[in-house]
């Protein structure tokens, strides 16, 4: 059964990247939805050390991709200096930022923090094709998409596992997985 399993389909992207079906869906952020408060719960209730920005949470139209660090540094800071920015201060990551109407706080503007340009692979990506872009190009992480919608994420830790779990089953199989 292994054998048969190994020969008969190549590991794709999809099959190693989060969330499994059975997870929780992914944490992205919105290009211009969501408020301080949002954000610094998303940064409380999840360990992850990045996010993916999209433009909305029915689109999934990848905008980029956030470091947890940069974004609770640069929200600090704006807590502390910047006059007014508040828990339901509007944070944008996009170019530009609307006039925000009177009686609300000012926006935060947060697209300097975002790599605007992550690096993704379809979902139907072959693994030993992602495993060897990850190690020439020493990535952290690559988004996964499908028809350009960001479907998830797979980091250099499920990398390593997925590579240590190739090895266990049979040393060999490195070669064609
Ligand atoms: P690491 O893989 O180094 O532990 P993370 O803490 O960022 O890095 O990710 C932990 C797990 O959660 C990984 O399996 C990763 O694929 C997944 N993951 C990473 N970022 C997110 C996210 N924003 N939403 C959902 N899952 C994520």
């Amino acid at each position: 059964l292994e054998a048969k399993e190994e020969f008969s389909h190549k590991t794709l992207a999809m099959d190693v990247m989060r969330p499994r079906r059975s997870d929780p869906p992914l944490s992205v952020l919105t290009q211009d939805g969501m408020t301080v408060e949002d954000v610094e719960t998303m940064i409380t209730e999840t360990t992850y050390s990045g996010f993916p920005v999209v433009v909305s949470h029915e689109s999934q139209r990848l905008v980029g991709f956030v470091l947890r660090r940069d974004l609770t540094i640069s929200i600090d800071n704006a807590r502390q200096r910047q006059d007014g920015i508040v828990c339901t201060s509007r944070i944008f990551f996009t170019e530009y930022t609307p006039p925000q109407p009177p009686s609300s706080p000012p926006p935060l503007k947060l697209r300097g923090i975002m790599d605007l340009s992550p690096f993704t692979v379809t979902d139907h990506t072959a693994m030993d094709i992602v495993v060897d872009i990850f190690r020439k190009l020493g990535l952290r992480q690559c988004l996964i998409t499908h028809n350009g919608r960001l479907l998830g994420i797979i980091t250099k830790k499920d990398i390593l596992k997925h590579v240590a779990q190739i090895a266990n089953r049979d040393p060999d199989s490195i070669l064609f997985n």
